[in-house]
């Protein structure tokens, strides 16, 4: 069957730019309700000769400044229950939250593979908190710009090889 990768992480790290840059023109937002982004949350993305269903479980979320932990963990485990490969994402410019610890932690105690993408590198150094991501416990942070597009291609390599 199809293999399903799942984008997660807190509010703002740019899920939703990352899901739209690969969704590409298919993409179409559903719905715009003020306090509820209602992004199509799910998108078949075609690299090199593999296809693969990637899901962002964080499009159906509150407005950044409600968004409770337990939301978070839902979404963790739902990504941790039906993915193949997560992509959990942060953001490079922020440096690593306490959102992010939590979410690290419950990804340290699962099995299936993680990729942590360290989005909003819009230049060609380094975020400066890039050694700091190590931190998290797993393993190289993948520095991405989804508003650039840069980087993306080295991730679905990355992401394809675990398949
Ligand atoms: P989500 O809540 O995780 O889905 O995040 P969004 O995709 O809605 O993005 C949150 C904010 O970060 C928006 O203002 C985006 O324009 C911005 N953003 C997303 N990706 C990038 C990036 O690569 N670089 C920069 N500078 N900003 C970005
Ligand atoms: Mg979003």
């Amino acid at each position: 069957s199809k293999s399903i990768v799942a984008v997660i992480g807190r509010p703002n790290v740019g899920k939703s730019t990352f899901f739209n840059r690969l969704a590409g023109r298919r993409i179409s937002i559903v719905e715009d309700t003020p306090g509820v982004t209602r992004d199509r949350i799910y998108a078949e993305v075609e690299w090199l000769n593999h296809t693969f269903s990637l899901i962002d479980t964080g499009g159906l979320e509150p407005s950044s400044s409600e968004i409770i932990p337990s939301q978070m963990r839902k979404q963790a485990q739902l990504a941790m229950e039906m993915a193949h490969v997560i992509l959990f994402m942060v953001d490079g410019r922020a440096g690593i939250t306490a959102q992010d610890q939590e979410i690290a932690e419950l990804l340290r105690k699962n099995n299936r593979p993680v990729i942590l993408v360290v989005n909003k590198v819009d230049s060609h150094q380094h975020s400066e908190y890039y050694y700091d991501f190590y931190e998290l416990g797993l393993g190289d942070p993948i520095e991405i710009s989804a508003e650039m597009a840069y980087g993306i291609g080295d991730l679905l390599d990355l992401v394809i090889s675990h398949f």
